[in-house]
């Protein structure tokens, strides 16, 4: 494992391109978008400069950093030589199923292929290659470079050997790698959307405010933030297209998504990333600031 292509350089794919050249890789950072992959070395040069701010690396390193990325804006260029290739494109399965058809037919056969992916089945991307054995799921969190775990989802065609070298490489990384299998949702996601859901429904249903929920369950569950919070840095709309794999995948009602979410992205309130969710974040993201729709009325 030397040679390692990362497809999509947004918020994840720069993340991951970022902790494979640390560690030493050889990094093809690939975007169909050469903006994107500018902004990604700007973004992964300006995290360099607060881990050696911290000591953690030196000033030599972080350049021998950015010298293991070379850029790419077609996927051929980029995975020619590719022991293992992370897949971060845009969460769409059919871009995704697109981007797995091509790379099943121009990497060496030894190459692993691997998504990111945070929702879309590992079996079901396997199944359109010739090679599911070698196709595995490595589901970093954000931020890449900060956050240790890593979900490695064995598909139903995983093989073994795949997976312990899968698991074996988060750990050169320094993450802890936790190996599950394919099924909606994974664990993280399957475990942490229904609290994000159940979170809203109680604000839908008026049992509490934002900021009561939010600090029942940091002060109470010693969470480093509150549901609502952390659903506004994901991003609704992310949380909403989850919720509707599980209950999709699972037949189940209790994953349907709550109306005041459903509503929340239809009127395009999406987070941080639009400025307004449960939170306005028109100021940045460090003091939290209740959204106007949901800020207490006056008592006549
Ligand atoms: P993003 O929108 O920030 O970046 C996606 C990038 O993919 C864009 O730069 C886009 O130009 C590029 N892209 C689209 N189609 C492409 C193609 N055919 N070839 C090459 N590049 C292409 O998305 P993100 O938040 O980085 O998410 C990427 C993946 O990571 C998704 O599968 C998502 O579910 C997963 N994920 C996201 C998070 C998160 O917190 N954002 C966490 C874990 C996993």
């Amino acid at each position: 494992m030397k040679n390692i292509a990362v497809i999509g350089s947004g918020t994840m794919g720069n993340g991951i391109a970022h902790t494979f050249a640390q560690f030493g890789y050889n990094v093809a950072m690939i975007d169909i978008s050469q903006p994107a992959l500018d902004k990604a070395i700007a973004t992964i040069s300006k995290n360099l400069d607060r881990i050696v701010a911290k000591g953690t690396i030196t000033e030599a390193e972080k350049a021998q950093t950015l010298k293991n990325i070379t850029t790419y804006t077609a996927i051929a260029d980029g995975v020619k030589n590719a022991d293992l290739v992370v897949e971060a494109a845009t969460e769409n399965v059919e871009i995704k199923l697109n981007i797995f058809r091509e790379l099943d037919k121009i990497c060496p056969p030894h190459t692993i292929l691997a998504s990111n992916t945070s929702s879309i089945s590992i079996t079901k991307i396997g199944a359109v290659t010739k090679r599911a054995d070698k196709v595995i799921g490595m589901h970093f969190m954000n931020p890449v470079p900060v956050m240790r775990l890593i979900e490695v989802i064995r598909g139903f065609s995983t093989s073994d050997a795949v997976t312990t070298l899968i698991m074996e490489t988060a750990k050169k990384l320094n993450k802890i790698p936790t190996e599950v299998n394919d099924y909606p949702g994974f664990v993280a996601n399957k475990i942490l959307m229904p609290m994000i859901n159940e979170a809203i429904i109680t604000l839908h249903e008026g049992t509490a405010g934002v900021e009561e929920i939010d600090t029942v369950m940091k002060l109470g569950m010693a969470h480093p933030m509150g549901p609502l919070q952390l659903a506004d840095f994901i991003g609704l709309d992310v949380c909403l297209s989850i919720l509707k794999v599980l209950q999709d995948g699972y037949g189940n009602p209790k994953y349907a998504p709550c109306p005041l979410l459903v509503n929340m992205v239809t009127a395009g309130h999406l987070g941080v990333k639009s400025g307004q969710g449960f939170y306005s974040w028109g100021h940045g993201t460090k003091d939290l600031v209740v959204a106007d729709s949901f800020k207490k009325k006056e008592m006549a």
